[in-house]
């Protein structure tokens, strides 16, 4: 039926269960590393969430899964507050909910800032787990998981054993304080090995790369997660002190100055039909890449645009997700971990 058409204790009701489940979801995606259900699986009542509220805002209280970010602190860590807030990415799933995105964007930079152009800043959207890297002075001195969006698991120790993630940044000026975001990926061609070895060792293999690097870097002790092939990607900056940038992709460059990993498949894009174009090429490429991607995130590239768009409790108003269709791989692999 229609949700006008459901009466409204049968909604309720709904609604209610929606909320416990989506909650159940994400303790065991996020604490656990072992999801009960398919990434597709879970966007899909997450979205009936999102559509039952759309249609009834009385039912939206600040705790509803679709006002936080998704995720925990694990009491096995010490909790560490992040000096910026953390957020998800709103998704898209179709070309028509892209069109509608950009199209809400343009409209509302045109009504702030009338005769602004748009530039489009497109990456992969990198499957892996949000870390918060802060450096003091040019040295690493903290680094967490997102957590809740304040408040995330201090990882340090785990996080230095990443090669490429520089313990000291390179040249001479630095910003005094600056918080760099990024994702922490299982590398594709060494997760079936991984798996391979979970299984000779009587343990479950991970349901995906992404959850192999979760677990990976969610452990007590470094010198396991020191044994697995991690890597990361920085794609933002939380709070920074002494930084001069005018935009997203200035502060690429600045970062990879600094010898941080910065992904080389980022485009700087002045049309929508290049954005286009990349999300096609891509969506046929996603397999000849060093990680796996489940999308493409599609960023304004100013600072002052994206400030005048500014934030929800949950996402930036000046990011999307655009994420592809599902795949059959994530469903196989949860039948093997079930089946061991
Ligand atoms: P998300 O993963 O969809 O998107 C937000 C995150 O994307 C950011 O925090 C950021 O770390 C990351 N990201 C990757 N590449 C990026 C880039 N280039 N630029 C900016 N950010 C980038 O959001 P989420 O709120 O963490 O979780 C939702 C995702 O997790 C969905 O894909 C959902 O299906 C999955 N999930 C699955 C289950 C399950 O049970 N299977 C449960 C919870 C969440």
């Amino acid at each position: 039926l229609p949700a006008e058409e459901v009466p409204d204790d049968a909604l309720k009701e709904e609604y209610g269960r929606l909320v416990e489940e989506v909650r159940r979801h994400r303790f065991a995606y996020y604490n656990e590393n072992a999801p009960l259900v398919s990434d597709a699986e879970f966007d899909e009542l997450f979205r009936r969430l999102e559509q039952i509220e759309a249609e009834h805002p009385e039912l939206i209280s600040n705790d509803s899964p679709t006002q936080e970010v998704g995720g925990d602190v694990s009491a096995a860590f010490t909790p560490v507050q992040h000096l910026q807030r953390m957020y998800s990415l709103e998704d898209v799933f179709s070309r028509e909910e892209l069109d509608a995105w950009v199209r809400r964007a343009e409209a509302s930079i045109e009504s702030q800032r009338p005769g602004s152009s748009v530039t489009w800043l497109t990456e992969l959207k990198i499957d892996g787990l949000a870390v918060n890297l802060l450096y003091r002075n040019g040295e690493l001195v903290r680094a967490a998981t997102r957590g809740d969006g304040s408040t995330g698991e201090d990882i340090t120790h785990n996080v230095l054993t990443i090669s490429s993630i520089p313990r000291t940044l390179k040249g001479s000026s630095h910003p005094t304080e600056v918080e760099i975001r990024g994702e922490v990926f299982f590398p594709s061609k060494e997760f079936a090995r991984l798996n391979e070895s979970m299984v000779e060792a009587g343990k479950a293999p991970f349901a995906n790369p992404r959850n192999a690097a979760a677990g990976s870097l969610r452990q007590k002790d470094p010198a396991l997660t020191a044994k697995r092939p991690l890597d990361m990607y920085v794609h933002g900056i939380g709070a920074r002190e002494g930084l001069d940038a005018e935009s997203q992709s200035e502060t690429y460059k600045l970062l990879e100055q600094w010898g941080l990993p910065v992904s080389p498949y980022f485009k700087v894009l002045a049309s929508y039909g290049e954005v286009v174009q990349f999300i096609e090429h891509y969506g046929e490429h996603r397999h000849d890449l060093l990680h796996e991607i489940d999308g493409i995130v599609i960023k304004v590239d100013s600072f002052a645009l994206q400030r005048a768009l500014g934030h929800t409790s949950r996402v930036p108003r000046w990011s999307v997700a655009y994420k592809y269709p599902p795949e059959e791989v994530n469903t196989k692999l949860l039948d093997i971990r079930v089946n061991v």
